[in-house]
């Protein structure tokens, strides 16, 4: 994910040192390989599609625990399951890639890792959006589900899942089969570390996450002097051009509720070389929507693309202009049914005051379409998804940050993609790992005795 999260309610429980007020048996001696595992994971991790050693220690670990795991799917993709007696088939997702930026948290477990960039050049690795936290959790909730068999039944799977940062893995790992290879879940749960305190979980009541599309706008021309401009199209002053209407087109192309971001990611020409004299042939612009509907993401894409061309014919000599989706992700809207029950067990575990409300954030997922969002399933039964933001900021960290409220709090904190974001690691594998556990819980266990709330003799 990427972008600024905020929560939606008061501050008191934001200020509020969160330590878990109980536990789930057995998570205290559990926690020392799981933090072994996060540490090595977070020293060395690896770019979308290149996961191959991540996958291999969350692939080992869940063999280890008696999962059946298949490994390479969709990529380095993990799918692991476990059979207990007849009951629902709950899915738990975490992911296994990480982002080329340049830690500077300064911990002794800082990631110095790089890794070959899109240019064959070195470019540095951190696990700047938490997926290792989350591949931990996920690997400590199955270990406890696998030991304690008598506390559920039905079919564990768990997935950790390649290159989500780019997007591409969910669809890779369903075009690899992945729901024929591993029994289809009925249900998906995810979660996600968010710069909130550390020991606190938060649900959505709508979108967790919004939906993106990501356009690339190539403008072509065939060069010239930079003395004679009137005689080229200039396909860099085009682009430039776009870039400063962007602010307009989402101003007007949508419904100020409807919560729209445009923005431009980059912008390249090429064909300069090293001198100043020469007009570009060509200028790459890439240009990100979000919004928290398909129909807002639709109407604000075609305006971009109306705008860019728009742009390009006011040069008398118009360059060439050609626009393609470069990808998509839908919005991350979990199930009202199944998100009220598993906020119901982590509300029964926690306490009401460390699970908060989630407004959504601008940033986007591709867990959508490991419930069925988009084509993938079409024609088999629906899957429901739960999705929640994980609290990862350390107590102390959250009392240096600047501000009264929790607002300016968050507003100053590292975020997800910052090279100094930085889970606490205690805290985070902890209510991570409870999160899971609990929720599983909840939706596994006997058919005939299903209940939304985690049986309190499962809770220390
Ligand atoms: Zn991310
Ligand atoms: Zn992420």
């Amino acid at each position: 994910m990427s972008t600024h999260p905020r929560t939606s309610d008061g501050t008191a429980d934001h200020d509020r040192p969160a330590r878990p007020a109980n536990a789930v048996p057995g998570l205290n001696a559990l926690l020392v390989p799981t933090t072994e595992l996060y540490l090595d994971l977070h020293r060395h991790p690896e770019l979308s599609g290149a996961e191959r050693r991540t996958a291999a220690r969350f692939a080992d670990w869940l063999e280890a625990d008696g999962f059946r795991v298949v490994r390479d799917i969709g990529g380095h993709g993990v799918a692991a399951e476990l059979h207990n007696g007849d009951g629902p088939a709950v899915l738990l997702r975490a992911e296994l890639d990480a982002l080329p930026v340049a830690e500077d948290t300064g911990v002794p477990y800082a990631s110095s890792a790089t890794a070959p960039g899109p240019d064959g050049r070195p470019v540095p690795v951190m696990h700047a959006c938490g997926h290792d936290a989350h591949l931990a959790c996920a690997a400590a909730a199955a270990r406890w589900l696998a030991a304690r068999r008598d506390h559920w039944r039905g079919t564990l799977l768990v997935v950790g899942q390649p290159a989500e940062e780019t997007l591409s893995g969910a669809r890779a790992l369903l075009e690899d089969g992945l729901y024929e290879r591993i029994t289809p879940p009925d249900e998906v749960l995810a979660q996600h570390t968010a710069p909130f305190p550390a020991g606190m979980v938060a649900h959505a009541d709508g979108p967790v996450m919004a939906g993106s599309v990501t356009l690339e706008v190539l403008f072509e021309g065939d060069g010239g002097h930079v003395a004679t401009p009137h005689l080229t199209a200039n396909p860099l002053l085009a682009a430039a051009g776009a870039v400063v209407r962007l602010p307009a087109v989402a101003a007007h192309a949508s419904d100020p509720a409807e919560r729209v971001v445009v923005a431009a990611s980059s912008l390249r020409t090429g064909n300069t070389g090293h001198t100043g004299n020469v007009i570009a042939t060509s200028a790459v612009l890439h240009v990100t929507v979000r919004a928290f509907s398909e129909a807002a993401l639709d109407r604000v894409a075609s305006a971009v693309e109306h705008m860019v061309r728009e742009e390009a014919a006011t040069d008398p000599l118009s360059p060439r202009v050609t626009v393609t989706v470069l990808s998509r992700s839908g919005i991350t809207l979990p199930d009202p049914d199944l998100t009220a029950a598993v906020r119901a067990a982590h509300r029964a575990h926690f306490g009401a005051a460390r699970v908060t409300g989630w407004p959504g954030a601008s940033a986007t997922e591709d867990f959508p379409l490991l419930t069925g969002s988009g084509a993938h399933l079409h024609g088999k039964p629906r899957i429901r998804g739960a999705y929640w933001m994980l609290g990862a900021t350390s107590p102390a960290q959250w009392r240096a940050a600047p501000g009264t409220g929790a607002d300016e709090k968050l507003a100053a904190l590292p975020a997800n993609h910052s090279p100094r974001f930085l889970p606490s690691v205690r805290l985070t594998l902890e209510t991570g790992t409870a999160a899971l556990v609990t929720a599983a819980l909840a939706r596994l266990g006997p058919p005939t005795a299903r209940t939304v709330e985690c049986p309190q003799t499962d809770i220390g």
